[in-house]
This record gives structure tokens, sequence and C-alpha cells, in this order.
């Protein structure tokens, strides 16, 4: 469970540039925008990260993530985009309510910053992990 700033703009005591809401989804523009039209999406269900969060809540973001993507590339006329989503203060969390950036990416390279280090899969490393995982899979 979170209580966050972004709890008190789902109960409308703080408010924000709303661009979409239903029952169990609520999306706005970032105070701080990475480029124009970064938005965020957040379930209202008030959990703290991806793997807290219900089913329902989980579908109806998957349901209107790409119709707010597609709004924000119309708006914006920016067709490039990042869909960022942080969970936990290492992977740069700061807000602790589930979100959802949607980041333009504009043609002169303004937006997210990706670094990105691939390391190498090893087969019988990777099959004993995938098994782990998939193991692992709560139904
Ligand atoms: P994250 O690092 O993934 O937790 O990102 C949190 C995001 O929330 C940042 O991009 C902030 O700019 C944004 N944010 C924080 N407070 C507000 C607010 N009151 N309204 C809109 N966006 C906010």
């Amino acid at each position: 469970m979170s209580d966050t700033i972004f709890s008190k703009i789902i109960a409308g005591e703080i408010p924000c540039h709303k661009v979409y809401e239903d029952d169990l989804v609520l999306a706005f523009l970032d105070i701080f925008p990475l480029s124009p039209g970064h938005t965020l999406v957040i379930p209202k269900e008030p959990a703290a990260t991806v793997d807290a969060l219900s089913d329902d809540s989980a579908a109806a973001i998957g349901r209107v993530l790409p119709r707010i993507a597609r709004a924000v590339m119309a708006a914006t006329g920016i067709d490039q985009y990042n869909i960022l989503q942080n969970n936990g203060p290492r992977a740069h969390q700061a807000v602790f309510h589930v979100h959802f950036h949607i980041i333009p990416k504009t043609e002169d390279g303004v937006g997210l910053g990706v670094g990105w280090n691939p390391g190498s899969l090893e087969q019988d490393q990777a099959a004993t992990l995938a098994k782990q995982i998939a193991d692992a899979m709560v139904p």
C-alpha cells in the first residue's frame, strides 16, 4: 500500500493536468517533464510497485496505455516515445505508487536517456534461471 503524492492527486487534494480518467486509472502530465507531453499513467489502487498490483488494475492500465500513447503522439506531433516504469529506489523510483511514464522522444533527442550495458546469456544458466522463474509463477 502507498500513501503518496499520487494518492493525494487521485483524491483531488492536489491538482494535476489530467489527460485521462476511468474507474481504475488516472493519467496526467508529469510536473518535471523530460519532453513535451511526458505523461504519467497510474492505477487508482495504492500499490507501490507493479508486482503488488492486482490483475484488475494491471488489465485496466494495459487496456488504456496504448490509447493514451496514441493521444500523446497526436497532441505533440512526436511519433516516438519510451514507456518507463520504475520499481524501488535502486531502480530510480521516487514516488512509491505504481506509475508508467510515457516519454516522447523528439527528433533532436529530447526525452529519456537510456544507459544499457548488456551482459551475455550462458545457455545452461539461462535454462536453469528460466525454469526457476517459470516455477515461481503464481496463477
Ligand atoms: P519515478 O522516478 O519513476 O518515481 O518518477 C516520479 C515522477 O513523478 C517524476 O517524473 C516526477 O516529476 C513526477 N511527479 C512528482 N510529483 C508530481 C506531481 N505532483 N504531479 C505530476 N508529476 C509529479
